[in-house]
């Protein structure tokens, strides 16, 4: 059906308790078992791409593989700008058919994170197109940008309220314990500060670090209000596994239009699996 906002798929899982999932991918390969494993399972779905991956596929190549594969199958799909670190990327994400931003602003100080997301806010929403932003900061790697455990801070409450009616943002990452990239040890996540957060903002709430997050935590974020949950990390190493583990096995495989279908498998795999666990199966 093409490309639609962001804004219907993840205001609906915030009315009816679920979360919609957005899945990193790299090429088309991973797009196509994305959008037809989802399309499968029935369920919303974002395709996630952040800067590192738009500068790897090229930004006109990804938004029309996307754009065309998402007009073959029969359910939502949004095109997400991930972790988008300045106006340019927004602005040139949003001219090539992006149907929903994130601008990370979270390394900056409070006032100008509020001014950076305030500014994407306005170029986003001329369009028709919702802006997610991030309060507090989440730990971990994500794209070259590392943040080391100390430097992660949980969001406060009281100034997520000021930063939603500041920024006008439709959709708040709060940080609330989780982290990008794998998890070393079993992580903590703070749902007492998670509730109050729930209390004092309107708008729909995003889980990232969801990646390698046991399956009890996850369902447990989207029952205290995440109303979508990120996904890259997992699928990254489940592919790259596959794909490793193939070509050991079979030294002399040379075809890439068979070496990249156990890869495709195992992605499927994940997606399938956080699509029922996040409770997005059969809501298109
Ligand atoms: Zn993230």
């Amino acid at each position: 059906m093409g490309l639609v906002s962001s804004q219907g798929l993840l205001s609906q899982a915030q009315r009816e308790g679920y979360a919609v999932a957005g899945f990193a991918a790299y090429n088309l390969e991973t797009v196509r078992t994305l959008l037809e494993t989802a399309d499968a399972l029935k369920a919303p779905v974002l395709v996630q791409t952040t800067g590192g991956t738009i500068d790897y596929v090229g930004l006109p190549y990804l938004a029309a593989i996307v754009g065309m594969v998402a007009q073959t199958v029969s359910i939502p799909v949004a095109l997400h700008l991930d972790h988008g670190d300045s106006l340019d990327r927004v602005r040139d994400a949003l001219s090539h058919g992006y149907t929903s931003i994130m601008v990370d602003g979270s390394k900056m100080a409070y006032e100008d994170n509020v001014a950076f997301v305030r500014a994407a806010v306005g170029m986003a929403h001329a369009r028709g197109v919702p802006v997610e932003a991030e309060l507090g900061r989440i730990g971990g790697v994500e794209d070259e940008l590392q943040v080391a455990d100390a430097e992660a801070t949980l969001i406060d409450p009281d100034q997520a309220a000021d930063f939603v009616a500041r920024t006008g943002c439709d959709f708040l990452a709060p940080a609330i314990g989780t982290a990008h990239g794998m998890y070393r040890g079993v992580p903590h996540l703070d749902f007492d500060r998670l509730d109050q957060v729930r209390e004092k903002v309107s708008v729909p709430l995003v889980l990232h670090g969801g990646s390698g997050l046991p399956d009890k935590l996850v369902v447990s974020a989207v029952k205290h209000g995440m109303a979508k949950i990120n996904i890259a990390s997992e699928l990254k190493e489940a592919y790259g596994e596959a794909l490793r583990a193939h070509l050991i096995a079979h030294p002399a495989e040379n075809d890439p239009r068979r070496y990249f279908l156990p890869a495709a498998a195992a992605y499927r795999a994940v997606v399938e699996a956080k699509i029922r666990l996040a409770g997005a199966a059969n809501k298109a």
